[in-house]
């Protein structure tokens, strides 16, 4: 029987192909003592045999789909089974104690995740605890006789069905055969919906029903444009949406006309339309989609796919690569902004009732400072490569800016007088993401180059609305009068010091907010890379002139979010 599952909208596109559950199974047992040894010794024994075979396919199948890199976390699950100390423990526990298998795992790696939890003063060591958690997951798995979902192995084309994503697991998704995915949980904003727009895979996210009403194997079509999955389609429903998909396909194809032109509004003005990226692998979406440069580079995307903290040789590839590939266009780098959402496995951060309100972006960078000052001497040494700009995440205080400053002009001095080459031209911004930061922006803008408005957590934050839970994303309101007064005053604040003022936020690259934020008179606008065409075409039918008194009309006069898209969408109508 045919089915369709809402859900929220979170990356354009139409595919067809089967569900493939990425749904952790049950790892509850039982203990037990046990009078026969030697079984239970045997049943370890086949249970190591299973899980390292298991590995050796997906390390090469990785390798083959992902890269040699990505391949190398296998190898290190490989050495922990091939470890005498840590599996002879297992065995000599299931001796010593007379209990069965899984107990005597669940014991010794337990005490082993703890031993490597504890060097506090030995990262590399550290970093193996989230290994042996992973390992004994796998063992575990064939002690019990269930089988783990194993991404790497798909090789048939599919979409994903799962209680969420994390944005490592995202990450992990190879494009040739996942053709989109569907979540339980999750809003607009979350990494993974954003990491979606960047593969241009389509997906559907905030569901609440996805795993438990589609089996494996049944054929699905996501619609990730309004957000439906249809679940097991007629023939009728496959020609509706295969109709669909090509008129999406020649959409597409028109705006590609535009992928050369630079972004110019019908009274002539010129705005930069930039794209964001995660890893230098998105350059080939940035280059193909005709961005006028890149306004984000998430580099914490760059620590996330390392299996330990990336050097600064390492870093200084990746934002050189990423600098020559843009030739010459403006590239904003944004530090590391790791948790809230982001996790380093080899890094663990205390657990925190509120992560996305605690230790995370240039607070973890001003007090780990060795942490960022490989960072920023990776980019400062890149930087002679092409035209870099350099921003701080999640900045609330005019202190935490000058500090981060004065170590970046620290960290400049000292490669300057080592003799390596660095460009005396880098302008130093910061994200406005916090409401004490926009509402402050007169002060901020006298220190700053320049300010980069990330909505997706200065919505956040104003409304109260975690980006990530659904039950909550009615409150993504980026059109509600109390967003944009903070973005008028932040793009007022910048103009006022000579400085510019972009959104590197979801919202830029939204049709409905485009026309506000020009009336605003905002410099830069970058989006998801496949936004950058549709919001060029927009761009070209609109006169800054009328704009103004459209978006005053917003700011002022209006008390929602809905009114706004009205007043945008009757305005647009005459276009
Ligand atoms: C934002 O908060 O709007 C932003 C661009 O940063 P991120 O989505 O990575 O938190
Ligand atoms: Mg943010």
């Amino acid at each position: 029987m045919t089915k369709t599952i809402s859900g929220i909208a979170a990356s354009d596109g139409i595919a067809t192909a089967k569900a493939y559950l990425l749904v952790q199974p049950d790892l509850s047992f039982e203990s037990k003592n046990v009078s026969d040894i030697d079984k239970e010794v045997s049943k370890l024994k086949s249970a190591l045999e299973v899980s390292d075979s298991e590995l050796s396919t997906i390390r090469d199948k990785a390798a083959e789909s992902l890269g040699e890199e990505e391949a190398q976390v296998f190898d290190a699950h490989k050495m922990i089974l091939a470890d005498p100390e840590f599996t002879g423990a297992v065995e000599q526990k299931i001796k010593d104690d007379s209990i069965n298998a899984e107990q005597a795992l669940d014991e010794v790696s337990k005490q082993f995740i703890t031993i490597f939890e504890s060097m506090t003063d030995n990262p590399y060591m550290q970093e193996r605890a989230a290994d042996v958690r992973d390992v004994s997951k796998r063992v575990m798995s064939h002690l019990l006789g269930v089988s783990l979902p194993n991404p790497a192995l798909i090789d048939e084309e599919v979409i994903i069905v799962a209680e969420d994503l994390t944005p490592s697991d995202t990450a992990q998704l190879n494009k040739k055969f996942v053709k989109g995915f569907v979540t339980n949980i999750g809003g607009r904003t979350a990494h993974s919906a954003i990491m979606a727009r960047s593969l241009e895979i389509p997906a559907i996210v905030g569901t609440n029903v996805v795993t438990s009403e589609v089996s494996e194997g049944q054929t699905l079509i996501i619609d990730g444009n309004d957000g439906d999955l249809i679940v097991d389609p007629s023939e009728s429903d496959i020609q509706k949406y295969q109709k669909m998909a090509e008129n999406f396909a020649a959409q597409k194809l028109e705006w590609e006309k535009l992928k050369n032109e630079a972004t110019i509004t019908a009274d002539g003005k010129h705005f930069d339309v930039a794209a964001n990226i995660g890893t230098p692998k998105d350059l080939d979406g940035v280059i193909s989609n005709g961005a006028e440069g890149i306004g984000l580079y998430r580099t914490e995307f760059l620590y996330m796919d390392s299996a330990e903290l990336p050097d600064e040789d390492s870093q200084f590839e990746a934002y050189k690569a990423v600098l020559e590939g843009m030739k010459g266009k403006p590239v904003v780098v944004r530090t590391m902004d790791i948790g809230g959402d982001k996790h380093l496995p080899y890094m663990p951060l205390p657990e925190e009732m509120n992560p996305f309100l605690g230790y995370r972006a240039i607070r973890i960078s001003l007090d780990k400072q060795d942490i960022f000052r490989t960072q920023l001497r990776a980019l400062l040494r890149a930087s002679a490569f092409g035209t870099l700009r350099i921003m701080f995440p999640m900045i609330a205080t005019v202190q935490e800016f000058k500090d981060a400053k004065a170590i970046f002009e620290e960290e400049k001095k000292n490669l300057i007088s080592e003799g390596v080459e660095v460009s005396n031209d880098i302008q130093v911004g910061m994200m406005i993401e916090i409401p004490a930061a926009a509402v402050l922006a007169d002060q901020f803008a006298k220190v700053v180059d320049f300010f980069s408005i990330g909505t997706n957590d200065l919505i956040q934050y104003t409304m109260a609305a975690d980006r990530g839970n659904e039950h909550v994303s009615y409150l993504y309101q980026p059109y509600n009068p109390s967003i944009l007064r903070l973005v008028k005053n932040v793009v007022d604040a910048a103009h006022k010091e000579g400085k510019w003022a972009g959104m590197c936020g979801e919202a830029a690259g939204d049709p409905i907010m485009v026309p506000l934020l020009l009336g605003m008179g905002l410099d830069e606008y970058s989006m998801s890379a496949t936004s950058v065409l549709k919001v060029r075409s927009l761009m070209k039918k609109l006169d800054t002139n009328e704009l103004k008194e459209l978006s005053e009309k917003a700011i002022n006069e209006s008390l929602t979010n809905e009114e706004n898209a009205k007043l945008v969408e009757e305005f647009m109508s005459n276009k």
